[in-house]
Order: C-alpha cells, then sequence, then structure tokens
C-alpha cells in the first residue's frame, strides 16, 4: 500500500472517522520518494534500533521497517492507532505506541526494546514542538548514535549555523555539545497534506560518542548560554550579569581568558567558548 499517495491517506482516515488534527501538527508526507529518502540518510547499518516520533499512519514507519531491525514508533494520537495496526501489520519488527513523546520514560523505553543496537531516531516532526522533542532527546541521557528528523527550514538553519552567523542561536550552542547537525535535504510545503505554511528540511545529527569538551557545570553552562541568548542585542557581558549571579568585572575577565572581547555578543560563541566561559567562572566564583 502506498501510504502516501492522497487517496489511500484519506479513506484510510475516513475509514477510521477522522480527520487531520492541526493541534498534533499533522501534515503527512505525499511523495514517497521523501520517507524513502529520510530511511536511507538515518544511519549507515541496519542492526538498530529505530525510535520513530509520529508515524501518522505509517509512511515512514515502514520505510524504516524495511531496512532496519528494530522500529519502535511512538504516536500521541488515539485515532491513529487502529490506522497504524493494519497498515503495520506485515512488519513484525515495528512496535507502535500510543503516547505523547514528551511524557515517555526514554531510558526505560529503549533499554525494553534495543537488545544492545545501537539507537537511532528518525521522525517528521511535529512543528509545534519540534525544538522542546529535541531537547528532550539530547538531554535524556540515551545515547543515541543518530537523530534524523525532518523540521522547519528555518529551525534547520538553526541548527546547522556556524557562530556569528544570524541564525545561529541557543540551540545551536547546545546542540554543538552532544554532536554535529548536517542538512541533507530541503522538502517544499507541497509536499505534505494539509501543506504547512513553510518548507522543510531534513537534518541528521551525529551524536559524539565521546564529548569533545565538557564542562565542569554542565547547569552553569546551560544557564550561560539561557542568558547570553535572551537578550541577543545586549553585549554578553550584559546579557548574562543582568541574568546570573557574575559582576561585570568578572564576566569581562572571563572573556579575556578565552581570548574574547569583552563587548562581545552571545552568538559570537562557540559552544567550545561557552564551556570555557564556564569553567573560568566555576574556577573563580
Ligand atoms: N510520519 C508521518 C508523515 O511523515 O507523514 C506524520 C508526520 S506529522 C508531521 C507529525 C506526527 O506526530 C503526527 O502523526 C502527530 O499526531 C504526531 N505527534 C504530534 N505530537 C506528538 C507527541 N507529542 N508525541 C508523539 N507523537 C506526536
Amino acid at each position: 500500500m502506498d501510504l502516501c499517495n492522497l487517496s489511500v491517506i484519506k479513506r484510510l482516515m475516513t475509514e477510521a472517522g477522522i480527520t487531520f488534527r492541526k493541534e498534533f501538527g499533522q501534515n503527512f508526507l505525499t511523495n514517497r520518494m521523501i520517507p524513502e529518502d529520510i530511511a536511507d540518510n538515518c544511519a549507515d547499518t541496519a542492526e538498530r534500533l529505530v525510535l520513530e516520533i509520529g508515524p501518522g499512519i505509517g509512511c515512514l514507519t515502514q520505510e524504516l521497517a524495511l531496512r532496519y531491525k528494530r522500529v519502535v514508533a511512538v504516536e500521541i494520537d488515539r485515532g491513529l492507532i487502529p490506522i497504524l495496526e493494519k497498515t503495520m501489520a506485515e512488519y513484525d519488527n515495528v512496535t507502535v505506541i500510543n503516547e505523547d513523546i514528551m511524557k515517555v520514560d526514554l531510558p526505560a523505553l529503549i533499554e525494553k526494546y534495543a537488545d544492545g543496537m545501537p539507537i537511532s531516531v528518525c521522525a517528521n516532526l511535529p512543528y509545534y514542538i519540534t525544538t522542546p522533542i529535541l531537547m528532550y532527546l539530547l538531554e535524556s541521557g540515551v545515547k543515541f548514535d543518530t537523530v534524523t528528523v525532518m523540521i522547519q527550514n528555518e529551525v534547520a538553519a538553526r541548527l546547522v549555523a556556524k557562530a556569528g552567523s544570524s541564525d545561529y542561536g541557543a540551540i545551536t550552542a547546545v546542540l554543538g555539545y552532544y554532536g554535529r547537525a548536517k542538512r541533507l535535504f530541503k522538502v517544499s510545503a507541497g509536499c505534505f497534506v494539509p501543506a504547512p505554511k513553510v518548507d522543510s528540511a531534513v537534518v541528521r545529527i551525529d551524536l559524539y560518542s565521546e564529548k569533545p569538551y565538557v564542562p565542569k557545570d554542565e547547569a552553569l553552562f546551560r544557564a550561560l548560554i539561557r542568558a547570553a541568548f535572551e537578550m541577543r542585542r545586549k553585549t554578553l557581558v550584559n546579557a548574562v550579569s543582568a541574568k546570573l549571579p557574575f559582576s561585570k568585572e568578572l564576566l569581562c575577565a572571563a572573556l579575556k581568558a578565552i581570548g574574547q572581547d569583552e563587548n562581545v555578543r552571545g552568538e559570537r560563541l562557540s559552544t567550545e567558548d561557552y564551556v570555557r566561559l564556564a569553567d573560568y567562572l566555576t574556577e573563580n566564583k
């Protein structure tokens, strides 16, 4: 069954008595080549567990099932479950779970299904909650190998931005702590039903197995990034001293110690710079 075919999508949904739910960010793919490409790019080896978030009616799920050893798909919309039971019936390596991904105990879920295999995430993410889901995955403590997601094009630009560019933001600096993101390809809004307002892009994040730089105080590292980007137009010294209990003098000394100008803005600092800044502040409190 071609689960990207518009008449198939409509028939399955009518039979199940459901319609698209905007509040769940439901924009289903209607071009079969796209889930094929996403699944191809999701990981380099087949022997793995792939966690899919938001399978919808299963167009990407079936491509993942054909390529990878085990697929666990977490779908929030109860109305889609009877459809998935039908469309996934022929794939005995797929498990569908009716849950909100943000409420799933990820380490427990992975422990149950991974069987020691490497773990990847693959998803056409619901756009209303893209960044929280990415942060939930990254901060879960689960050792994901790759995270391949379709997201809004402008969020994709943020994830791959270089320090100093206008797209560089808090999410870029935090992401750089966990891994390296690469934009794979763009997908136009016309490839979905209903069509979203903006174009999308597929991004693959390769997570570090060993992080290249680890702050002594991770909470401070995060707080610094949050504070620095909350008031983007201010200098880092002004933005951080307004939010955190560090004097401007100490912050100027910290910037000098890591080779930065005291008037620098937060968007100029790389992840490594934030780690070094946090460490200086930890050591010189
Ligand atoms: N994978 C399908 C596709 O590519 O056509 C559907 C993708 S659609 C953009 C997003 C999917 O995520 C929907 O099926 C939606 O119901 C589901 N979803 C939304 N919020 C979710 C959440 N918090 N947890 C799990 N699934 C969610």
